[in-house]
């Protein structure tokens, strides 16, 4: 097993061979088994569900099963929630690490034990591919395992330091408090789990909010949670939309707040936590990108085509680390665009239950305006090497590909399964890596080409968390590839890294004059 930073072994979940006709079946199978069941989430305050307005939650895929049941949370719910996480931080916090380590190995176990179900619900509720749905299964396993082994070293007896004059002196490593996470729709399972079994670890007491489009499974994974050995009394649910999000984040014994999210958003969050009279407290933020790929002339072109699709296309487009904005010298542009326009047109869109479909459909009715919205502004002014068509009902977003004059015809992020190319001139290269810089995100970037010095120009000018060399650049593994920006694009600490549950603890020294 390879060994990780501080010398723990660990492997990351096994995955299934699609082109394995019986694996795939088995699998198949899992789901059928888990899919009757009637869902429903409620706020768990003490591991217990609170009352309330039910609502149903409607499947993307066709905006009209209707999945499960959410109970939404009230103001009053929040701030009960947060009293219960208060009172139940002592105990936490003074669980050994030990304990709250085997509590998120179990939980990763579970989830293995009931994959069927949460890919059940990762297609039905957030309209994944089966390809997504088991990929995000396993990476919400393997952060529960990576900060398990992480925290039992991080976060034991402390680390001795000198003691010139006689006196003992020991540093250690403790929870911050009560810890608020709010989470995204586009990994409702890995990125939920991600962030709440990092604050779990570090020893905070948790109340999540997981994002309205997608509280079931966050639901499930809550109950696994506190299933596994997390105590009741240290995580609390509480379902609802951005007014929730802002009622947690505005109360005053907030410790520290986990985001993955809008630029917006964060900043707005950031803001309120600076204004509160109350203590200054971290906020880790991951936000979205416009991330760009640049491609010369030396790249190998049937790779670039296909690692472009992948990070444009999959997920359709519904990830912050996708590729918006590519960036094609001039020599090569027309055969490379020809190409992945090409592999576009082979995309099949539609019911991502549907083994051979590769694009599902994009979260909601809102998302999908403003796509259509884009893609109407886009075809007027840019030009159009690929336009797909969307089947009519539910909410479907067809990939395009558009050639735009100037980079910065692409202000913003957008959120789907658009791809906006540019062509550069080679002798214009530094104007390339100037108005990449220039968008002030720094999440993901891929570079194509055989020249090593055009390769560390890239890397080393550039302010991005995660550069992808020669590759796709989706599908950060975790403990392999730690995940996360600069600038806009978040605060910077890197998911499924060896530095990660550092930014949810604080540290203590104690000295003792023996
Ligand atoms: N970690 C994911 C990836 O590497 C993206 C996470 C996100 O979209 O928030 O593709």
């Amino acid at each position: 097993l390879p060994r990780d930073l501080y010398g723990s072994e660990r492997a990351n979940s096994k995955g299934v061979e699609f082109g394995h006709r019986a694996s795939l079946e088995a699998l198949l199978g899992e789901i059928r088994k888990a899919a009757p069941q009637s869902f429903r989430a409620d706020p768990l305050i003490d591991g217990k569900a609170v009352s309330g307005e039910t609502r149903s939650v409607v499947s993307p895929i066709d905006g009209a099963t209707i999945v499960g049941q959410v109970t939404e949370a009230t103001s009053e719910t929040v701030d009960r929630a947060m009293a219960a996480a208060r009172a139940g931080f002592g105990s936490w916090s003074r669980t050994d690490a030990e304990t709250r380590a085997k509590a998120l190995e179990r939980t990763a176990d579970l989830l293995e034990e009931r994959r069927g179900a949460l890919l059940y619900l990762l297609q039905t509720e957030a309209g994944k591919t089966l390809d997504d749905a088991l990929s995000e299964v396993r990476e919400a396993v393997d952060f529960c395992r990576y900060y398990a082994v992480q925290g039992r070293t991080l976060f034991g007896s402390g680390e001795a330091m000198p003691g010139p004059t006689g006196e003992s002196n020991v540093l250690r490593l403790r929870g911050r408090g009560v810890f608020v996470a709010i989470s995204p729709w586009n990994f409702p399972l890995a990125i939920f789990l991600g962030q709440v079994s990092a604050a779990l670890m570090a020893g905070n007491a948790v109340v999540a909010k997981p994002a309205e489009q997608t509280p079931l499974i966050a639901g499930m994974a809550v109950r696994i949670l506190h299933e596994a050995g997390v105590a009741a009394t240290a995580l609390h649910l509480v379902p609802g939309d951005g007014r929730i999000g802002a009622r947690l984040v505005e109360h005053r014994d907030v410790a520290g707040v986990v985001f993955t999210g809008s630029t917006e958003v964060a900043r707005i969050i950031n803001r309120t936590l600076a204004n509160k009279d109350a203590a200054i407290v971290p906020l880790i933020a991951e936000t979205g990108g416009i991330n760009a790929m640049i491609v010369d002339a030396t790249a190998l072109p049937e790779q670039v085509a296909d690692d472009v699709t992948m990070s444009a296309f999959r997920s359709a487009g519904q990830r912050c680390s996708a590729l918006r904005l590519l960036y094609v010298q001039e020599d090569v542009a027309d055969r490379m665009i020809e190409m992945i326009a090409g592999n576009a047109r082979e995309l099949k869109l539609g019911d991502p239950r549907d083994v051979s479909v590769h694009v599902g459909p994009v979260i909601d009715r809102e998302a999908k305006d403003k796509l259509d919205a884009h893609i109407a502004a886009m075809t007027a002014r840019a030009k159009v090497h690929y336009a797909g068509t969307a089947p009519a009902s539910g909410t479907f977003v067809a990939p395009h590909v558009f050639e735009l004059n100037k980079p910065h015809d692409l202000a913003q992020e957008v959120f789907g399964p658009v791809l906006h190319v540019v062509r550069y001139r080679a002798n214009r290269f530094e104007e390339v890596i100037q108005a990449i810089e220039g968008t002030g995100y720094g999440l993901t970037l891929g570079v194509h080409s055989r020249i090593d010095a055009t390769v560390n120009r890239v890397v080393d000018a550039l302010s991005v968390g995660n550069v992808y060399v020669n590759r796709n650049m989706i599908g950060a593994v975790v403990g392999v590839q730690p995940f996360g920006g600069h600038g806009l694009s978040g605060t910077g600490p890197k998911a499924g890294g060896p530095h990660y549950l550092l930014r949810f603890a604080t540290e203590q020294t104690v000295t003792i004059n023996t």
